[in-house]
């Protein structure tokens, strides 16, 4: 059998290995995490990321008032979006990235399902592939100059936010889960 710490060749039956010393007795590993993204975590994502890109893309996440009528969907969104061309350029792109990112969820979890060696390494370049988007998505509303038109402020806002939400949250994800995942490397081996 092959040592789990340095791929030394030892006799079966062996307990710990001839060359490093470490044990080659299997530890039984805790799963749960890794239960819950399989079963719920990822499948989970890739739904919200795909209607997060549909909502950005069709504008189903506008709504304009004036005079007392409400305009919904693509209507509010071209109203308030030719106001600032800047924040229709981070829409399309927000779109773009969440369908990217639904697509990259859907291949991370099959691999995950599949326990790929190359599963957990492809689940932080996901992590990282969020916060690189997160943080361009972040400069680009950055350069939305909304004027004092309110409900304006209010979107190019509510893109701030969640671009730093999205990318504090995927750097202390992607840090948990590589300590998770370095625990388990002898899981993860087809
Ligand atoms: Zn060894």
């Amino acid at each position: 059998m092959k040592c789990f710490k340095c791929g030394a060749d030892n006799l079966d039956g062996a307990s710990a290995c001839a060359k490093c010393g470490s044990s080659l007795i299997k530890t039984e590993h805790k799963m749960k995490w890794y239960k819950l993204l399989v079963f719920f975590g990822l499948p989970a994502s890739a739904a919200l990321y795909f209607f997060m890109s549909f909502s950005r893309l069709t504008g189903l996440n506008y709504t304009y008032s004036y005079n007392g009528n409400t305009v919904k969907g693509a209507e509010a969104r071209d109203i308030i979006l030719g106001m600032a061309p800047g924040l229709k350029t981070a829409e399309i792109f927000n779109g773009i990235t969440y369908l990217i990112l639904g697509l990259f969820t859907i291949a991370v979890w099959i691999l995950l399902l599949k326990k790929k060696k190359i599963a957990p390494v492809s689940f932080y370049i996901f992590y990282g592939l969020s916060i690189v988007l997160s943080i361009v998505s972040l400069i680009m509303s950055l350069g939305v100059k909304p004027g004092n038109n309110i409900i304006l402020s209010g979107s190019a806002d509510s893109l701030k936010f969640g671009a730093i939400v999205s990318a504090v949250i995927g750097a202390v994800m992607l840090v948990l889960n590589i300590v998770y995942f370095n625990k388990r490397k002898d899981v993860f081996v087809n």
